[in-house]
């Protein structure tokens, strides 16, 4: 399955460039039905495209179905693993079973969510926000990418109706429990010398706009005591969000910029800049972003809340269930690891669907890069611990 994914979409970077509704993307989707296609599982979309394979028919037991999955989707030159690594998993946990001649006892899906990353339309966890109603669909059709298109003309092009798009209870009716498996974003693992983690929740998050207000001139003739220098502004919320970060036990990242005018000749009259800030409470992330705003007025900026995701909790039942499953593996000690991103997964647990998740190794610790890697015998880690929990779930 790798070989098959592994030119899709890459970068010259040897990132990958997987968009939303894009000709990847399309590839990316066809090759999943395929895969479904190949082990006779039924493949159903949703009113969002999410893609979910059943084994076993869902409606014959209602609410008693077993979800795993991920997305295939990927920021701009993302990593091969965070998404596929978990899609990969979940196809080859079919395999096991079936290997095993295990015959679940229960309806087992294996799901693939569209848009995870957010990469072309700005939201993250379009797909799974979407069906749970956390996003309505005239605001997902709304959302446009860096070439104006908009969601809605997006979905045209991909051969898709529109106004079909929505909350889709029936779908998530099917779904009694969804385990996503995912690369480690982070050190966790690494420190701690085992390949798989239960997770525990996922820190509360947001994305800031900070708008400074200048004025233009010539920057060779203005003196600096006659500037209104927009960039100025920028420069203290930079440093100040690295500062209150370190003070709170949070993250922040200015990660993105817009200068007006954008000439090196010219004082910018006008400054954005995106914040996001993450942490393990509400609380330390609530009381930087207050700092920061009360900096940022020194400067005559104005601060919009562009998203806010509170702290996700998993299941702990569901959680608990798999640790002791795991666990149960005496050559396998599973610790329980926190994170900073966000999930599909933890959208569908904020809407109610008991969920949880599974963490593999990353051994540079690094994601959202050509750098995320995982170990091929940390994936078959995975894909066993996976195949464990899946095994207990669907056991009568
Ligand atoms: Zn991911």
């Amino acid at each position: 399955m790798w070989q098959d994914l592994e030119p899709v979409g890459r970068a010259g970077s040897g990132g990958y460039r997987r968009f939303a509704w894009s000709r990847e993307d399309h590839t990316l989707r066809e090759w999943f039905a395929g895969e479904c296609a190949r082990r006779g599982l039924d493949l159903v979309e949703d009113r969002m495209g999410n893609q979910w394979a059943w084994w076993g028919d869902p409606d014959a037991a209602p609410g008693q179905g077993i979800a795993i999955g991920s997305h295939l989707d990927s920021v701009p030159d993302g990593g091969a693993y965070d998404g596929p690594l978990g899609v990969v998993s979940a196809l080859a946990v079919v395999d096991q079973l079936r290997a095993a001649g295990i015959e679940p006892s229960r309806p087992l899906a294996v799901v693939n969510f569209v848009d995870e990353e957010g990469a072309r339309f700005g939201v993250a966890c379009a797909g799974s926000r979407v069906i749970t109603g956390a996003m309505s669909p005239e605001r997902a059709l709304s959302l446009t990418d860096a070439d104006g298109t908009t969601m809605a003309d997006a979905l045209t092009a991909a051969g898709r109706d529109p106004s079909q798009i929505g909350r889709d209870d029936e779908t998530l009716r099917r779904v009694g429990s969804f385990v996503e498996l995912h690369v480690e974003q982070g050190r966790g693992l690494v420190d701690l010398g085992v390949p798989v983690a239960v997770a525990s929740d996922i820190w509360p998050h947001g994305r800031w706009r900070f708008d400074f207000p200048g004025e233009a001139n010539h920057a060779g003739t203005t003196r600096l005591e006659d500037r209104r220098d927009a960039m100025l502004g920028y420069a203290d919320l930079v440093l100040g969000a690295r500062k209150e970060a370190q003070q709170r036990g949070c993250v922040a990242t200015v990660g993105k910029v817009a200068v007006t005018p954008g000439g090196v000749n010219a004082i910018p009259s006008h400054v954005t800049g995106w914040l996001d800030s993450r942490g393990p409470d509400e609380e330390a992330v609530r009381a930087a972003i207050a700092d920061l705003t009360t900096r940022a007025a020194d400067f005559g900026a104005s601060v919009t809340e562009e998203s806010w995701t509170a702290t996700t909790h998993f299941d702990q039942p569901l959680s608990d269930r798999l640790r002791g499953v795991l666990s149960s593996d005496a050559e396998l000690s599973v610790p329980v690891l926190g994170t900073g991103a966000g999930h599909d997964a933890g959208i569908l647990a904020s809407a109610g669907v008991p969920s949880a998740m599974l963490f593999v190794r990353n051994p540079t610790g690094v994601s959202h890069s050509p750098e995320e890697f995982a170990e091929r015998d940390d994936c078959h880690a995975g894909v066993d611990a996976l195949t464990a929990c899946v095994t207990d779930l669907v056991s009568p």
